[in-house]
């Protein structure tokens, strides 16, 4: 038996074998073959070349209509590499003088490659690696002659265990066997972590080497509360497992008894609960959990797991569904968030240093305005089909607020020029999850009707903590007077300008911390669909003057850590 430690990403348990997914580049056959194979062996070669090519050709050919023809002309740039004559001659040359299977001489051809690129000091040669891997990876596709094994077809509940898991991964085991996952890299609001807690899947991340330690087929049991994953458990502890694993769902039905009744606590201060979501089937789950809204739906995720941008109709048929399903209640659209750590999709990001700094979110939008329009439209047409409210990401400054209300101005004239109606009344709203936005949000609050504090990224800026790596997820401190300072601050600011003020970040699903936010005054909270009854079972069970004095008791000591104790001791309290 053996214990990993890892950082608890999504809660729950679960015990199923491992069933380890890697990159493709790990599994190449490395097999010897005979001179008369050589002829056949180049054929190969050319067949998953010209394959290659013409699914460039395609892919270029849907972008230039979905996008336009400058953004079509990047994959200029990857058909070169197919067609790169140094690089066709040296596979060719190397396969009949060592006689190896063409796939593995290509993939060793194709490191040598970019380990000279990556030597070369030069910015734009740099950016080419990018373009050599994934044409590397699609010949290398194209040459072993399979797909990637996919999620489909697994027949048990397996623990996916990978080094890594992007968030289009993690999304497209929705409804699939995976039971749960275990990472070797990750933290806590990594979007992976997030995907996970939204689809219900315990799962642990920054397990470092799991990928090294755990075999295929191995028994797990992954405690994503506590971040751990037990391998091969004997019987004792098994039971053990299992007991925990009834002992929290019967804890789950009590937190369940609140369903139908509302977020308000015992002296009648009422807090809207919402869900944060980022697949329209999702809303199932928020009703089934008795959410009152849909306080961040994270739009990106439209984007990832196909070749092609989602055209206007199918953003209004998803926001259409979503604001009828959620009918009285609203739904709160976050325009396109990519990058960051979101990225794989039709959306060609260029490689960044710091993608978390860098061209993302509304920076994105704005200088794309006709991807940032066609969801904008969308979302007015859908408008009048329930109560649909609208917010921008990563807004840094009034410039950027206002320079997004005038392409919505344009979009609302577009459409009422055609007849198109829309909710005129639409609540616009900013997230606030920049420093910089929160020490301007007065000057903000003049051109929105809402906030929502995104404490995801507001703590990873403030504190200057990568929210994905493992190894400062230490510091990764939500309870950090700094954070809460700043929290305080939005949310005075925002109730003197007269609106309201939300949080869609983790944080605002933090059972102990709630506790501080509930007393600062916030009037939403959006969390995973999941915790909704947890949380509104602990506002039920408490009064706002007891919320008020505990925040600001709170905000008396110096570290995150003396804060997060405090308020664990008044919920354990509280609960009693
Ligand atoms: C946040 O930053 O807190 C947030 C809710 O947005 P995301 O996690 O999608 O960046
Ligand atoms: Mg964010």
């Amino acid at each position: 038996m053996l214990k990993l430690k890892g950082i608890a990403a999504s809660p729950g348990i679960t015990i199923a074998p491992a069933y380890k997914i890697g990159k493709e580049e790990f599994t190449i056959p490395k097999e010897k073959i005979k001179e008369e194979d050589i002829p056949l062996q180049i054929q190969l070669f050319e067949e998953a070349l010209i394959k290659t090519r013409r699914e460039i050709i395609d892919l270029q050919k849907r972008i230039a209509k979905d996008m336009g023809q400058e953004e079509a002309e990047i994959f200029d740039a990857h058909l070169l590499v197919v067609e790169d004559r140094m690089l066709i001659e040296e596979v060719i040359n190397r396969l009949k003088k060592e006689k190896l299977n063409v796939a593995y001489i290509f993939s060793e051809v194709l490191k040598k490659y970019i380990e000279v690129f990556s030597k070369i000091e030069d910015e734009y040669l740099k950016e080419r690696i990018a373009d050599i891997n994934d044409v590397g990876r699609r010949i290398l596709h194209n040459l072993l002659g399979k797909e990637r094994k996919g999620l489909e077809e697994l027949k048990e509940k397996v623990v996916v265990v990978a080094h890594d898991l992007s968030p289009s991964e993690t999304a497209a085991m929705y409804k699939k066997n995976v039971a749960g996952f275990v990472t070797d890299i990750g933290g806590k609001t990594s979007h992976t972590a997030i995907m996970a807690k939204s689809l219900g899947i315990p799962a642990v991340v920054g397990a470092e080497e799991a990928t090294y330690r755990l075999n295929n087929g191995q028994l797990l049991v992954v405690d994503g509360s506590l971040g751990e994953v037990i391998v091969d458990p004997d019987e004792e502890t098994l039971n053990f497992y299992r007991q925990e694993e009834q002992r929290l769902k019967s804890i789950a039905e009590k937190f369940l008894s609140t369903r139908d009744l509302p977020a308000q606590t015992l002296d009648k201060k009422r807090i809207e609960i919402s869900a944060n979501i980022e697949l329209p089937d999702e809303v199932s789950v928020v009703k089934l959990y008795g959410g009152q809204g849909i306080g961040l739906y994270r739009t990106e995720y439209f984007y990832m797991n196909r070749d092609d941008l989602p055209r206007e109709d199918e953003h209004y048929a998803a926001y259409r569904y979503v604001a009828q399903e959620m009918r009285p209640y609203p739904v709160i659209i976050r325009t396109l968030d990519l990058g960051g750590d979101k990225f794989l999709s039709p959306v060609r990001m260029p490689h960044q240093m710091q993608p978390f700094l860098g061209w993302r979110a509304i920076r994105f939008c704005l200088a794309q305005p006709e991807i940032f329009k066609t969801q904008l439209r969308a979302i007015l047409r859908a408008s009048v089909h329930g109560k649909l409210k609208l917010m921008y990401p990563m807004i840094s400054g009034i410039e950027e607020l206002i320079q997004a209300n005038k392409i919505l101005e344009e979009v609302k004239q577009e459409l009422k020029t055609k007849g198109i109606p829309f909710d005129p009344k639409l609540e616009v709203g900013a997230m606030i999850e920049i420093p910089s936005a929160a020490l301007t949000c007065d000057l903000l609050a003049k051109e929105v009707d809402f906030f929502s504090i995104g404490t995801n990224d507001l703590i990873q800026y403030s504190l200057a903590v990568d929210r994905t790596n493992e190894k400062v997820a230490y510091l990764y401190e939500p309870a950090h007077p700094a954070v809460l300072r700043m929290i305080k601050n939005i949310i005075e600011i925002a109730h003197a300008a007269g609106i309201w003020v939300g949080m869609c970040g983790e944080m605002a699903g933090e059972p102990a911390l709630m506790l501080i936010l509930l007393g600062l005054g916030i009037d939403e909270l959006s969390v995973p669909p999941l915790v909704i009854p947890e949380i509104k079972y602990i506002i039920r069970s408490i009064t706002l003057k007891q919320a008020q004095e505990i925040a600001r008791e709170a905000l008396r000591f110096s570290t995150g850590r003396e804060i997060e104790e405090f308020t664990q001791r008044k919920l354990r309290e509280i609960l009693r």
